[in-house]
Protein backbone atom coordinates (compact mmCIF):
# COMPACT_ATOMS: atom_id res chain seq x y z
CA UNK A 1 0.00 0.00 0.00
CA UNK A 2 2.50 2.76 -1.66
CA UNK A 3 1.74 6.30 -1.05
CA UNK A 4 -1.81 4.93 0.90
CA UNK A 5 -3.94 3.82 -1.85
CA UNK A 6 -5.80 1.97 0.13
CA UNK A 7 -7.24 4.01 2.14
CA UNK A 8 -7.89 6.51 -0.78
CA UNK A 9 -10.02 3.77 -2.24
CA UNK A 10 -11.47 3.05 0.41
CA UNK A 11 -12.65 6.84 1.00
CA UNK A 12 -14.08 6.55 -2.32
CA UNK A 13 -15.92 3.96 -1.92
CA UNK A 14 -14.12 1.30 -4.37
CA UNK A 15 -13.97 -2.04 -2.32
CA UNK A 16 -12.16 -5.28 -3.89
CA UNK A 17 -15.39 -6.71 -5.82
CA UNK A 18 -17.66 -3.94 -7.34
CA UNK A 19 -20.79 -3.86 -9.39
CA UNK A 20 -20.31 -1.95 -12.11
CA UNK A 21 -23.68 -0.94 -13.48
CA UNK A 22 -25.60 1.70 -11.21
CA UNK A 23 -28.18 4.30 -11.83
CA UNK A 24 -27.46 6.43 -9.08
CA UNK A 25 -27.20 5.41 -5.35
CA UNK A 26 -28.36 1.50 -6.66
CA UNK A 27 -26.32 -0.54 -8.05
CA UNK A 28 -27.50 -3.90 -9.68
CA UNK A 29 -26.23 -7.32 -9.77
CA UNK A 30 -26.01 -8.24 -13.86
CA UNK A 31 -25.67 -11.72 -12.89
CA UNK A 32 -22.13 -11.47 -15.35
CA UNK A 33 -18.48 -12.07 -14.31
CA UNK A 34 -16.14 -10.24 -12.82
CA UNK A 35 -13.14 -8.81 -14.52
CA UNK A 36 -9.77 -7.13 -12.89
CA UNK A 37 -8.73 -3.71 -13.23
CA UNK A 38 -4.61 -3.71 -13.40
CA UNK A 39 -2.65 -0.98 -12.35
CA UNK A 40 0.14 -0.54 -14.86
CA UNK A 41 2.26 0.92 -12.49
CA UNK A 42 3.25 -1.96 -10.66
CA UNK A 43 0.99 -4.50 -12.48
CA UNK A 44 -1.36 -5.20 -9.56
CA UNK A 45 -4.66 -5.96 -9.39
CA UNK A 46 -6.40 -3.00 -7.71
CA UNK A 47 -10.05 -4.58 -7.71
CA UNK A 48 -12.75 -6.27 -9.76
CA UNK A 49 -15.84 -4.92 -11.63
CA UNK A 50 -18.94 -6.75 -13.08
CA UNK A 51 -19.40 -6.30 -16.41
CA UNK A 52 -23.19 -4.68 -17.62
CA UNK A 53 -25.77 -7.44 -19.14
CA UNK A 54 -28.10 -6.74 -21.68
CA UNK A 55 -31.25 -6.56 -19.45
CA UNK A 56 -29.25 -4.86 -16.81
CA UNK A 57 -29.06 -2.17 -19.80
CA UNK A 58 -32.48 -1.98 -20.32
CA UNK A 59 -33.34 -1.43 -16.69
CA UNK A 60 -30.63 1.49 -16.69
CA UNK A 61 -31.74 3.03 -19.83
CA UNK A 62 -36.05 2.86 -18.57
CA UNK A 63 -34.74 4.66 -15.45
CA UNK A 64 -32.94 6.79 -17.38
CA UNK A 65 -35.42 7.90 -19.48
CA UNK A 66 -38.11 8.22 -16.32
CA UNK A 67 -35.54 10.40 -15.22
CA UNK A 68 -35.43 12.74 -17.88
CA UNK A 69 -39.09 13.08 -17.79
CA UNK A 70 -38.45 15.09 -14.19
CA UNK A 71 -35.32 16.09 -14.38
CA UNK A 72 -36.03 18.22 -17.42
CA UNK A 73 -38.86 20.15 -15.62
CA UNK A 74 -36.16 21.27 -12.95
CA UNK A 75 -35.15 25.01 -13.76
CA UNK A 76 -32.32 25.16 -15.53
CA UNK A 77 -30.18 27.63 -12.21
CA UNK A 78 -31.54 24.93 -10.05
CA UNK A 79 -29.99 22.03 -11.95
CA UNK A 80 -26.72 24.50 -11.54
CA UNK A 81 -26.70 24.64 -7.99
CA UNK A 82 -26.65 20.80 -8.15
CA UNK A 83 -23.71 20.71 -10.18
CA UNK A 84 -21.70 23.44 -7.80
CA UNK A 85 -22.26 21.00 -5.21
CA UNK A 86 -20.98 18.31 -7.38
CA UNK A 87 -17.82 20.66 -7.79
CA UNK A 88 -17.66 21.40 -4.05
CA UNK A 89 -17.18 17.62 -3.42
CA UNK A 90 -14.71 16.85 -6.00
CA UNK A 91 -12.82 19.37 -4.27
CA UNK A 92 -13.03 17.47 -0.77
CA UNK A 93 -11.92 14.46 -2.68
CA UNK A 94 -9.67 15.94 -4.65
CA UNK A 95 -6.26 14.41 -3.51
CA UNK A 96 -8.22 10.73 -3.21
CA UNK A 97 -9.89 10.62 -6.71
CA UNK A 98 -6.16 12.24 -8.54
CA UNK A 99 -4.76 9.21 -6.45
CA UNK A 100 -6.84 6.31 -8.15
CA UNK A 101 -6.56 7.95 -11.72
CA UNK A 102 -2.99 7.92 -11.49
CA UNK A 103 -3.07 4.53 -9.84
CA UNK A 104 -5.45 2.84 -12.33
CA UNK A 105 -4.23 4.94 -15.68
CA UNK A 106 -0.32 5.41 -15.05
CA UNK A 107 0.03 9.31 -15.26
CA UNK A 108 1.82 11.07 -12.56
CA UNK A 109 -0.26 11.90 -9.77
CA UNK A 110 -0.05 15.71 -10.43
CA UNK A 111 -1.63 15.10 -13.83
CA UNK A 112 -4.31 12.95 -12.05
CA UNK A 113 -4.82 15.87 -9.45
CA UNK A 114 -4.44 17.93 -12.80
CA UNK A 115 -7.53 16.15 -14.02
CA UNK A 116 -10.25 16.74 -11.30
CA UNK A 117 -9.18 19.89 -11.03
CA UNK A 118 -10.07 20.29 -14.31
CA UNK A 119 -13.96 18.67 -13.57
CA UNK A 120 -13.87 21.00 -10.85
CA UNK A 121 -13.57 24.42 -13.33
CA UNK A 122 -16.11 22.30 -15.83
CA UNK A 123 -18.50 22.46 -13.35
CA UNK A 124 -17.89 26.01 -12.12
CA UNK A 125 -18.03 26.73 -15.98
CA UNK A 126 -21.63 24.69 -16.03
CA UNK A 127 -22.89 26.28 -13.00
CA UNK A 128 -22.61 30.02 -15.19
CA UNK A 129 -24.38 28.19 -17.81
CA UNK A 130 -26.57 27.29 -16.29
CA UNK A 131 -28.03 30.79 -16.59
CA UNK A 132 -26.72 31.50 -19.87
CA UNK A 133 -28.76 28.53 -22.36
CA UNK A 134 -29.88 31.93 -24.43
CA UNK A 135 -31.08 31.54 -28.05
CA UNK A 136 -31.81 34.57 -30.08
CA UNK A 137 -35.14 36.35 -30.68
CA UNK A 138 -34.94 37.88 -34.58
CA UNK A 139 -37.40 40.03 -36.35
CA UNK A 140 -40.20 38.78 -37.75
CA UNK A 141 -40.94 39.46 -41.70
CA UNK A 142 -45.15 39.17 -41.10
CA UNK A 143 -46.55 42.10 -38.96
CA UNK A 144 -48.11 41.15 -35.45
CA UNK A 145 -45.97 38.53 -35.23
CA UNK A 146 -42.63 37.01 -32.99
CA UNK A 147 -39.91 34.64 -33.50
CA UNK A 148 -37.59 33.50 -31.74
CA UNK A 149 -35.63 30.27 -30.57
CA UNK A 150 -35.43 28.40 -27.79
CA UNK A 151 -32.91 25.28 -26.19
CA UNK A 152 -34.47 22.28 -25.08
CA UNK A 153 -32.82 19.28 -23.67
CA UNK A 154 -32.31 15.85 -25.42
CA UNK A 155 -33.16 13.15 -23.23
CA UNK A 156 -30.43 10.55 -22.39
CA UNK A 157 -26.84 11.15 -23.37
CA UNK A 158 -24.32 8.24 -23.69
CA UNK A 159 -21.24 9.03 -23.12
CA UNK A 160 -18.10 6.25 -23.78
CA UNK A 161 -14.62 6.96 -22.84
CA UNK A 162 -11.19 6.71 -23.62
CA UNK A 163 -8.94 5.26 -20.53
CA UNK A 164 -6.47 8.31 -20.84
CA UNK A 165 -8.63 10.89 -19.14
CA UNK A 166 -10.42 8.14 -17.19
CA UNK A 167 -12.50 10.98 -15.45
CA UNK A 168 -11.83 14.55 -16.92
CA UNK A 169 -13.74 13.42 -19.87
CA UNK A 170 -16.36 12.05 -18.77
CA UNK A 171 -17.29 15.48 -16.75
CA UNK A 172 -17.07 18.05 -19.56
CA UNK A 173 -19.90 16.03 -20.65
CA UNK A 174 -21.74 15.63 -17.50
CA UNK A 175 -21.32 18.91 -16.01
CA UNK A 176 -22.81 20.33 -19.26
CA UNK A 177 -25.46 17.52 -20.21
CA UNK A 178 -27.15 18.20 -16.67
CA UNK A 179 -27.25 21.91 -16.65
CA UNK A 180 -28.59 21.15 -20.20
CA UNK A 181 -31.39 19.20 -18.55
CA UNK A 182 -30.10 16.06 -19.86
CA UNK A 183 -29.10 12.62 -18.17
CA UNK A 184 -26.37 10.66 -18.99
CA UNK A 185 -25.22 6.83 -19.34
CA UNK A 186 -21.35 6.46 -18.74
CA UNK A 187 -19.51 3.69 -20.29
CA UNK A 188 -15.73 4.49 -19.08
CA UNK A 189 -13.01 2.68 -20.51
CA UNK A 190 -12.76 -0.85 -19.38
CA UNK A 191 -8.64 -0.08 -18.77
CA UNK A 192 -10.26 2.53 -15.73
CA UNK A 193 -13.49 0.96 -14.96
CA UNK A 194 -12.58 2.16 -10.76
CA UNK A 195 -12.53 5.98 -11.75
CA UNK A 196 -15.63 5.66 -13.54
CA UNK A 197 -17.03 3.63 -10.01
CA UNK A 198 -15.31 6.75 -7.56
CA UNK A 199 -17.00 9.17 -9.68
CA UNK A 200 -20.75 7.84 -9.59
CA UNK A 201 -20.15 7.43 -5.74
CA UNK A 202 -19.25 10.90 -5.45
CA UNK A 203 -22.24 12.58 -7.62
CA UNK A 204 -25.30 9.82 -6.42
CA UNK A 205 -25.49 10.79 -2.84
CA UNK A 206 -25.92 14.48 -4.03
CA UNK A 207 -28.89 13.74 -6.66
CA UNK A 208 -30.12 11.88 -3.55
CA UNK A 209 -29.99 14.74 -1.30
CA UNK A 210 -32.12 16.92 -3.50
CA UNK A 211 -34.52 14.00 -3.99
CA UNK A 212 -34.13 14.19 -7.55
CA UNK A 213 -34.83 10.09 -8.69
CA UNK A 214 -31.94 7.84 -9.84
CA UNK A 215 -31.23 7.71 -13.42
CA UNK A 216 -29.83 11.20 -13.44
CA UNK A 217 -26.28 10.04 -13.71
CA UNK A 218 -26.12 5.91 -14.42
CA UNK A 219 -23.10 3.92 -14.77
CA UNK A 220 -22.44 0.83 -17.04
CA UNK A 221 -19.11 -1.04 -17.95
CA UNK A 222 -17.59 -3.10 -20.10
CA UNK A 223 -15.66 -3.51 -23.49
CA UNK A 224 -16.75 -2.13 -26.60
CA UNK A 225 -19.81 -5.01 -26.71
CA UNK A 226 -21.58 -2.60 -23.49
CA UNK A 227 -20.68 0.73 -25.31
CA UNK A 228 -21.84 -0.67 -29.15
CA UNK A 229 -25.02 -0.95 -26.67
CA UNK A 230 -25.52 2.59 -26.25
CA UNK A 231 -24.57 3.45 -30.20
CA UNK A 232 -27.28 1.29 -31.76
CA UNK A 233 -30.26 2.81 -29.08
CA UNK A 234 -32.27 5.22 -30.83
CA UNK A 235 -33.71 6.11 -27.20
CA UNK A 236 -30.16 7.49 -26.94
CA UNK A 237 -30.24 10.65 -28.91
CA UNK A 238 -26.65 11.84 -28.74
CA UNK A 239 -23.71 9.31 -28.18
CA UNK A 240 -20.29 11.30 -27.06
CA UNK A 241 -17.81 9.56 -28.02
CA UNK A 242 -13.61 9.35 -26.84
CA UNK A 243 -11.02 7.37 -28.30
CA UNK A 244 -9.70 6.07 -31.16
CA UNK A 245 -10.41 6.82 -35.07
CA UNK A 246 -11.36 3.56 -35.60
CA UNK A 247 -13.90 3.33 -32.79
CA UNK A 248 -14.61 6.62 -33.98
CA UNK A 249 -15.85 5.38 -37.26
CA UNK A 250 -17.75 2.68 -35.81
CA UNK A 251 -19.84 4.21 -33.59
CA UNK A 252 -20.43 7.12 -36.18
CA UNK A 253 -21.50 4.59 -38.31
CA UNK A 254 -24.07 2.85 -35.80
CA UNK A 255 -25.23 6.04 -34.71
CA UNK A 256 -25.36 7.36 -37.98
CA UNK A 257 -27.52 4.62 -39.32
CA UNK A 258 -30.30 5.72 -36.89
CA UNK A 259 -29.86 9.57 -37.16
CA UNK A 260 -28.90 10.06 -34.11
CA UNK A 261 -26.39 12.33 -32.94
CA UNK A 262 -22.71 11.46 -32.65
CA UNK A 263 -20.04 13.70 -30.55
CA UNK A 264 -16.46 12.00 -31.84
CA UNK A 265 -12.99 12.95 -30.27
CA UNK A 266 -11.19 10.90 -31.79
CA UNK A 267 -7.18 10.60 -32.55
CA UNK A 268 -4.87 13.24 -33.33
CA UNK A 269 -1.16 13.90 -34.81
CA UNK A 270 -0.06 16.71 -32.99
CA UNK A 271 2.81 18.61 -34.84
CA UNK A 272 4.89 21.96 -33.28
CA UNK A 273 6.55 23.91 -36.20
CA UNK A 274 9.56 25.62 -35.07
CA UNK A 275 10.64 28.12 -37.00
CA UNK A 276 14.08 29.71 -37.73
CA UNK A 277 12.31 33.16 -35.67
CA UNK A 278 11.33 30.24 -32.16
CA UNK A 279 12.12 31.33 -29.09
CA UNK A 280 14.25 27.97 -28.77
CA UNK A 281 14.34 27.51 -24.77
CA UNK A 282 10.56 28.06 -24.99
CA UNK A 283 10.28 25.36 -28.38
CA UNK A 284 12.21 22.50 -26.33
CA UNK A 285 10.34 22.88 -23.12
CA UNK A 286 6.74 23.14 -24.86
CA UNK A 287 7.93 19.81 -27.42
CA UNK A 288 9.55 18.08 -24.34
CA UNK A 289 6.41 17.96 -22.23
CA UNK A 290 3.93 17.56 -25.20
CA UNK A 291 5.90 14.77 -26.19
CA UNK A 292 6.71 12.70 -22.76
CA UNK A 293 4.27 14.18 -20.70
CA UNK A 294 1.59 11.31 -20.13
CA UNK A 295 4.04 8.76 -21.73
CA UNK A 296 2.70 10.30 -25.00
CA UNK A 297 -0.58 9.07 -24.10
CA UNK A 298 -2.83 12.10 -24.40
CA UNK A 299 -4.65 13.13 -28.20
CA UNK A 300 -3.27 16.18 -27.90
CA UNK A 301 0.61 14.91 -27.50
CA UNK A 302 3.20 15.87 -29.58
CA UNK A 303 3.66 13.13 -32.30
CA UNK A 304 5.67 15.54 -34.68
CA UNK A 305 8.17 18.62 -34.63
CA UNK A 306 8.51 20.56 -38.00
CA UNK A 307 11.60 22.38 -37.47
CA UNK A 308 13.56 25.07 -39.75
CA UNK A 309 16.90 23.53 -41.04
CA UNK A 310 18.38 26.36 -39.56
CA UNK A 311 17.68 25.87 -36.28
CA UNK A 312 17.34 21.88 -37.02
CA UNK A 313 20.69 20.64 -35.29
CA UNK A 314 20.45 22.81 -32.30
CA UNK A 315 16.85 21.46 -31.87
CA UNK A 316 17.78 18.25 -32.02
CA UNK A 317 20.75 18.08 -29.73
CA UNK A 318 18.76 19.69 -27.30
CA UNK A 319 16.06 17.71 -27.16
CA UNK A 320 18.37 14.07 -27.05
CA UNK A 321 20.17 16.36 -24.00
CA UNK A 322 16.92 17.55 -22.02
CA UNK A 323 15.79 13.30 -22.74
CA UNK A 324 18.91 12.09 -21.46
CA UNK A 325 17.78 13.55 -18.32
CA UNK A 326 14.34 11.79 -18.12
CA UNK A 327 13.63 9.78 -15.11
CA UNK A 328 11.44 7.39 -15.57
CA UNK A 329 9.31 4.86 -12.81
CA UNK A 330 6.31 5.39 -10.59
CA UNK A 331 4.11 7.85 -11.58
CA UNK A 332 2.97 8.62 -8.10
CA UNK A 333 6.74 9.27 -6.97
CA UNK A 334 6.92 12.86 -7.77
CA UNK A 335 10.32 12.55 -8.56
CA UNK A 336 9.89 10.77 -11.79
CA UNK A 337 8.95 12.55 -15.40
CA UNK A 338 7.45 9.39 -17.23
CA UNK A 339 5.36 6.51 -16.52
CA UNK A 340 4.20 3.32 -17.87
CA UNK A 341 2.55 3.27 -20.98
CA UNK A 342 -1.83 1.33 -20.00
CA UNK A 343 -0.70 -2.03 -20.94
CA UNK A 344 1.71 -4.37 -22.68
CA UNK A 345 -0.74 -4.40 -25.14
CA UNK A 346 0.53 -0.80 -25.86
CA UNK A 347 4.10 -1.55 -25.21
CA UNK A 348 3.64 -3.84 -28.39
CA UNK A 349 2.24 -0.95 -30.21
CA UNK A 350 4.97 1.18 -29.51
CA UNK A 351 7.61 -1.70 -30.38
CA UNK A 352 6.52 -1.85 -33.66
CA UNK A 353 6.30 1.57 -34.46
CA UNK A 354 9.97 1.69 -33.71
CA UNK A 355 10.27 -1.35 -36.04
CA UNK A 356 8.20 0.46 -38.68
CA UNK A 357 10.07 3.70 -38.52
CA UNK A 358 13.33 2.19 -38.86
CA UNK A 359 12.24 0.27 -41.75
CA UNK A 360 11.03 3.03 -43.60
CA UNK A 361 14.31 5.08 -43.44
CA UNK A 362 14.13 6.89 -40.13
CA UNK A 363 16.78 7.17 -37.60
CA UNK A 364 17.41 7.18 -34.02
CA UNK A 365 18.43 10.23 -32.25
CA UNK A 366 17.33 8.62 -29.02
CA UNK A 367 16.64 5.24 -29.09
CA UNK A 368 13.40 3.36 -27.28
CA UNK A 369 13.26 0.23 -25.51
CA UNK A 370 11.18 -1.46 -22.96
CA UNK A 371 12.72 -1.11 -19.54
CA UNK A 372 12.91 -4.13 -17.04
CA UNK A 373 14.50 -4.99 -13.02
CA UNK A 374 13.34 -3.19 -10.09
CA UNK A 375 10.74 -0.52 -10.42
CA UNK A 376 9.84 -1.78 -13.54
CA UNK A 377 7.94 -4.83 -13.11
CA UNK A 378 4.65 -4.43 -15.11
CA UNK A 379 6.43 -4.34 -18.10
CA UNK A 380 4.55 -1.10 -19.22
CA UNK A 381 7.52 1.37 -19.04
CA UNK A 382 9.12 2.41 -21.76
CA UNK A 383 11.88 4.77 -23.15
CA UNK A 384 10.54 7.97 -24.97
CA UNK A 385 12.06 8.06 -28.16
CA UNK A 386 13.32 10.28 -31.01
CA UNK A 387 13.53 9.09 -34.71
CA UNK A 388 14.21 11.75 -37.66
CA UNK A 389 11.52 10.85 -40.65
CA UNK A 390 9.28 12.24 -43.42
CA UNK A 391 5.95 13.42 -43.04
CA UNK A 392 4.89 10.74 -45.55
CA UNK A 393 5.92 7.55 -44.29
CA UNK A 394 3.53 5.25 -43.52
CA UNK A 395 3.75 5.09 -39.70
CA UNK A 396 3.73 8.74 -39.37
CA UNK A 397 0.71 9.19 -40.78
CA UNK A 398 -1.01 7.55 -38.09
CA UNK A 399 -1.36 7.89 -34.04
CA UNK A 400 1.13 5.71 -32.06
CA UNK A 401 -0.34 6.64 -28.55
CA UNK A 402 3.39 6.01 -27.03
CA UNK A 403 6.49 8.63 -26.21
CA UNK A 404 7.66 8.63 -29.68
CA UNK A 405 8.70 11.66 -31.52
CA UNK A 406 9.27 12.24 -34.91
CA UNK A 407 11.72 15.25 -36.18
CA UNK A 408 11.14 16.12 -40.01
CA UNK A 409 13.38 19.28 -41.33
CA UNK A 410 11.64 22.20 -43.72
CA UNK A 411 13.15 25.00 -45.71
CA UNK A 412 10.13 27.35 -46.85
CA UNK A 413 7.32 28.48 -44.41
CA UNK A 414 4.71 27.20 -47.37
CA UNK A 415 6.26 23.85 -46.73
CA UNK A 416 5.89 23.89 -43.30
CA UNK A 417 2.31 24.49 -43.19
CA UNK A 418 1.98 21.46 -46.11
CA UNK A 419 3.86 18.87 -44.16
CA UNK A 420 1.88 19.87 -40.81
CA UNK A 421 -1.49 19.70 -42.73
CA UNK A 422 -0.11 16.42 -44.56
CA UNK A 423 -1.59 13.87 -42.17
CA UNK A 424 -5.75 12.31 -41.51
CA UNK A 425 -5.87 14.05 -38.06
CA UNK A 426 -6.23 17.50 -37.25
CA UNK A 427 -6.61 18.12 -33.41
CA UNK A 428 -3.98 19.93 -32.16
CA UNK A 429 -1.08 22.20 -33.20
CA UNK A 430 1.22 24.83 -32.31
CA UNK A 431 3.97 27.04 -33.60
CA UNK A 432 7.09 28.60 -32.14
CA UNK A 433 8.09 31.78 -33.44
CA UNK A 434 8.40 35.56 -32.75
CA UNK A 435 7.68 36.79 -35.80
CA UNK A 436 4.14 38.12 -36.21
CA UNK A 437 4.05 37.15 -39.89
CA UNK A 438 4.34 33.72 -39.09
CA UNK A 439 2.64 33.42 -36.23
CA UNK A 440 -1.01 35.11 -38.18
CA UNK A 441 -0.33 32.75 -41.12
CA UNK A 442 -0.49 29.93 -38.97
CA UNK A 443 -3.86 30.55 -37.44
CA UNK A 444 -5.42 32.50 -40.73
CA UNK A 445 -7.44 30.31 -43.09
CA UNK A 446 -4.69 29.31 -45.12
CA UNK A 447 -2.75 28.08 -41.96
CA UNK A 448 -3.30 25.16 -39.22
CA UNK A 449 -6.71 22.83 -40.20
CA UNK A 450 -7.00 21.84 -36.38
CA UNK A 451 -9.28 22.31 -34.27
CA UNK A 452 -6.86 23.53 -32.01
CA UNK A 453 -4.16 26.15 -32.93
CA UNK A 454 -1.80 27.41 -30.18
CA UNK A 455 1.45 30.16 -31.00
CA UNK A 456 3.85 30.05 -28.77
CA UNK A 457 2.63 27.01 -26.27
CA UNK A 458 2.88 23.40 -27.08
CA UNK A 459 0.01 21.05 -28.22
CA UNK A 460 -1.04 19.56 -24.88
CA UNK A 461 -3.11 20.69 -21.99
CA UNK A 462 -6.21 22.50 -23.03
CA UNK A 463 -7.92 24.80 -20.76
CA UNK A 464 -12.06 24.17 -19.94
CA UNK A 465 -13.07 27.65 -21.01
CA UNK A 466 -12.61 26.98 -24.86
CA UNK A 467 -14.37 24.30 -27.13
CA UNK A 468 -12.13 21.24 -27.59
CA UNK A 469 -11.70 19.21 -30.05
CA UNK A 470 -10.43 18.52 -33.77
CA UNK A 471 -11.18 17.81 -37.58
CA UNK A 472 -10.89 15.46 -39.99
CA UNK A 473 -10.32 12.22 -38.98
CA UNK A 474 -10.52 13.46 -35.11
CA UNK A 475 -13.87 13.27 -35.80
CA UNK A 476 -15.13 17.32 -35.70
CA UNK A 477 -16.74 16.93 -32.12
CA UNK A 478 -16.37 19.90 -29.84
CA UNK A 479 -16.60 19.78 -25.93
CA UNK A 480 -16.34 21.49 -22.77
CA UNK A 481 -16.78 25.32 -23.05
CA UNK A 482 -17.54 28.15 -25.38
CA UNK A 483 -21.09 27.30 -27.20
CA UNK A 484 -20.01 23.11 -26.96
CA UNK A 485 -23.32 23.09 -24.70
CA UNK A 486 -25.61 23.20 -27.88
CA UNK A 487 -24.60 20.01 -29.13
CA UNK A 488 -26.04 19.19 -25.74
CA UNK A 489 -29.81 20.50 -26.89
CA UNK A 490 -32.29 20.53 -29.14
CA UNK A 491 -32.78 23.99 -31.24
CA UNK A 492 -36.78 24.98 -31.55
CA UNK A 493 -37.57 27.68 -33.52
CA UNK A 494 -40.96 29.45 -32.72
CA UNK A 495 -43.22 31.45 -34.07
CA UNK A 496 -45.89 33.96 -32.79
CA UNK A 497 -48.74 35.23 -34.16
CA UNK A 498 -50.40 38.41 -32.28
CA UNK A 499 -52.30 39.79 -34.71
CA UNK A 500 -56.03 39.63 -36.09
CA UNK A 501 -54.99 38.67 -40.03
CA UNK A 502 -52.89 35.27 -40.84
CA UNK A 503 -50.56 36.24 -43.44
CA UNK A 504 -48.37 33.45 -44.81
CA UNK A 505 -44.69 33.60 -44.91
CA UNK A 506 -42.48 34.86 -48.55
CA UNK A 507 -46.40 36.82 -49.02
CA UNK A 508 -47.90 34.05 -50.24
CA UNK A 509 -51.53 34.16 -51.32
CA UNK A 510 -53.54 31.41 -50.80
CA UNK A 511 -57.36 32.92 -50.61
CA UNK A 512 -60.03 31.08 -51.86
P1 LIG B 1 -10.42 3.04 -27.77
O1 LIG B 1 -10.96 3.53 -29.05
O2 LIG B 1 -9.75 1.72 -27.73
O3 LIG B 1 -11.59 2.97 -26.67
C1 LIG B 1 -12.31 4.12 -26.29
C2 LIG B 1 -13.68 3.72 -25.76
O4 LIG B 1 -14.49 3.24 -26.83
C3 LIG B 1 -13.64 2.58 -24.73
O5 LIG B 1 -14.59 2.86 -23.72
C4 LIG B 1 -14.07 1.37 -25.56
O6 LIG B 1 -14.66 0.34 -24.81
C5 LIG B 1 -15.07 1.99 -26.52
N1 LIG B 1 -15.27 1.29 -27.80
C6 LIG B 1 -14.33 0.72 -28.59
N2 LIG B 1 -14.90 0.24 -29.71
C7 LIG B 1 -16.22 0.51 -29.64
C8 LIG B 1 -17.34 0.26 -30.49
N3 LIG B 1 -17.19 -0.36 -31.65
N4 LIG B 1 -18.56 0.68 -30.10
C9 LIG B 1 -18.72 1.34 -28.92
N5 LIG B 1 -17.71 1.58 -28.07
C10 LIG B 1 -16.47 1.18 -28.43
O7 LIG B 1 -9.43 4.18 -27.24
P2 LIG B 1 -8.43 4.17 -25.99
O8 LIG B 1 -7.27 3.29 -26.30
O9 LIG B 1 -9.18 3.96 -24.71
O10 LIG B 1 -7.97 5.70 -25.96
C11 LIG B 1 -6.95 6.22 -26.75
C12 LIG B 1 -7.50 6.97 -27.95
O11 LIG B 1 -8.42 7.97 -27.54
C13 LIG B 1 -6.43 7.72 -28.71
O12 LIG B 1 -6.66 7.55 -30.09
C14 LIG B 1 -6.65 9.17 -28.31
O13 LIG B 1 -6.15 10.11 -29.22
C15 LIG B 1 -8.12 9.20 -28.18
N6 LIG B 1 -8.56 10.32 -27.35
C16 LIG B 1 -9.12 11.40 -27.97
C17 LIG B 1 -9.52 12.50 -27.21
C18 LIG B 1 -10.13 13.70 -27.85
O14 LIG B 1 -10.74 14.47 -27.13
N7 LIG B 1 -10.01 13.92 -29.14
C19 LIG B 1 -9.35 12.48 -25.82
C20 LIG B 1 -8.79 11.36 -25.23
C21 LIG B 1 -8.40 10.28 -26.01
Amino acid sequence: NRFGIAESLERLGVKSKNLGSSTGESWLDSGKDFFSSVSPVDGSIIAQVQETSAETYESVISTAQMAFEKWRLVPAPKRGEIVREIGNALREVKADLGKLVSFEMGKSYQEGLGEVQEMIDICDFAVGLSRQLYGLTMPSERPGHRMYEQWHPLGIVGIISAFNFPVAVWSWNVALAWVCGDVTVWKPSEKAPLSGIACQHIVSHIFKKHGMPEGISSLIVGDYKVGELLSHDPRVPLVSATGSTRMGKLVGKAVGERLGRALLELGGNNAIIITENADLDMAIRGALFGAVGTAGQRCTSTRRLIIHEKVYDEVKNRLASAYSKLVIGDPLDERNHVGPLIDRAAVEMYLKAIEKVKEEGGKAVVEGGVLSGAGYESGCYVKPAIYEAENHFEIVQHETFAPILYLIKYKTFAEAIALHNGVPQGLSSAIMTTNMREAETFLSVAGSDCGIANVNIGTSGAEIGGAFGGEKETGGGRESGSDAWKAYMRRQTNTINYSTELPLAQGIKFDI
